[in-house]
């Protein structure tokens, strides 16, 4: 029976979590067009990309529908023809599936640039698609998800679970920055600032891709024993530390020479200073975390220029390094790392436990 109204969250204004401002509402499902694909949503990620919106760090227009990070059960398929996802794989009722933006491929940055993470006119579901006007079912913090014709859905393979999933999309832009950066030496050390989502994902893709040693900065403690759990050789908790500190500490654990690579997927200004400390001579950083413009920080240049420190920049993902994530996803159990579930009523919760690094990954499980 396909479904006559499906409840949301829907944010009318962008106010901080502690405001409340997601209020359940009941919105009309649009019949199905040909190539349209009706979703049940099995499990929506709370992302810290949410949290960057609800501060207006990160433009959307309102009202909206968060809910990137998704999973959900094909329930109907507009139209006869077959339709496929796209690896080629035939789009099944009741198949496990995610979306991922869609890029025009027709755009400056998509053909000439040759990157469709920068594409002009990309959509994004969960807060960059309108949620005012049709199909209105645009993200993943709502009952049902309304994709349109030539959507870049993925069928989930059945050895991925639905967290690993929702933790593919932290995954997929240390994929992308691991890419630009040139991959990893085998036997690298690899300093990882920040442990949440991504800072772990980068931490799992280090190991995968041959880090001899990976050392995890961030905090609180309970994120730190994760990063431990998966595989960390060393973590430095920043709640217990000064800058000063952890320069002098990274130093010791690498004969004073410094990391081969640094990832900072921290998301704050002044961990970009600190990292460039522990980089070592001919040594390469990589800029990940910071998707919101979180500000400004004083930098030496000198540093750069002396140790000749290669500077790389990673924004979102391209399809492709979703895919290649799948890979890691699909041999690392990650569940244990969504930390904190919530029902569709509780997204207002599940927001400020993530603001409060309470949970590493909350989920909507509406
Ligand atoms: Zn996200
Ligand atoms: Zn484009």
């Amino acid at each position: 029976m396909y479904p006559q109204t499906a409840r949301v969250a829907m944010l009318r204004e962008i106010r901080p979590p502690q405001t409340r401002p997601f209020a359940i509402e009941t919105v009309a499902v649009p019949p199905l067009t040909e190539g349209a694909v009706l979703g049940k949503i099995v499990m929506a990620g709370v992302c810290g990309t949410d949290v960057h919106i609800l501060h207006g760090k990160v433009a959307i227009k309102t009202p909206a529908i968060l809910g990137h990070e998704n999973v959900a059960r094909v329930e109907a398929i507009g139209g006869e023809q077959p339709l496929r996802d796209i690896t080629g794989k035939q789009i099944h009722i009741g198949d496990l599936i995610t979306w991922l933006p869609k890029s025009c491929m027709k755009c400056y940055n998509c053909t000439i640039l040759g990157d469709p993470a920068k594409c002009e006119r990309r959509i994004g579901y969960g807060g960059w698609v309108p949620a005012w006007q049709h199909p209105y079912l645009v993200g993943g913090f709502a009952e049902y998800v309304w994709l349109l014709p030539d959507s870049d859905i993925v069928v989930i393979p059945p050895e991925v679970p639905p967290p690993a999933v929702v933790l593919g999309d932290a995954l997929r832009v240390m994929v992308h920055g691991l890419e630009r950066i040139g991959g990893l030496e085998y036997g690298d050390t690899v300093v990882v600032q920040g442990a949440g989502a991504v800072g772990l994902m980068g931490l799992l893709l280090a190991r995968d891709a041959g880090a001899g040693r990976v050392i995890v900065i961030g905090g609180p403690a309970g994120r730190l024993a994760l990063a431990k759990e998966f595989g960390a050789d060393e973590v430095i908790d920043i709640t217990q530390t000064s800058a000063a500190q952890r320069i002098a500490r990274v130093l010791e654990l690498t004969n004073n020479r410094g990391a081969d690579v640094v990832f900072e997927c921290a998301g704050v200004p002044a961990a970009v200073a600190e990292g460039l400390e522990v980089v070592r001579i001919n040594g390469r950083y990589l800029i990940a975390g910071h998707y919101g413009d979180a500000g400004t920080v004083p930098l030496n240049p000198h540093m750069i220029n002396r140790k000749q420190i290669r500077i790389d920049g990673a924004w979102s993902a391209a399809n492709k390094h979703f895919l290649r994530g799948l890979n890691l996803l699909r041999k690392i159990p990650v569940d244990r790392l969504v930390t904190h579930q919530f029902d569709l009523d509780h997204v207002n919760e599940a927001v400020i436990a993530t603001e409060r690094q309470e949970a590493l990954k909350a989920v909507i499980m509406p």
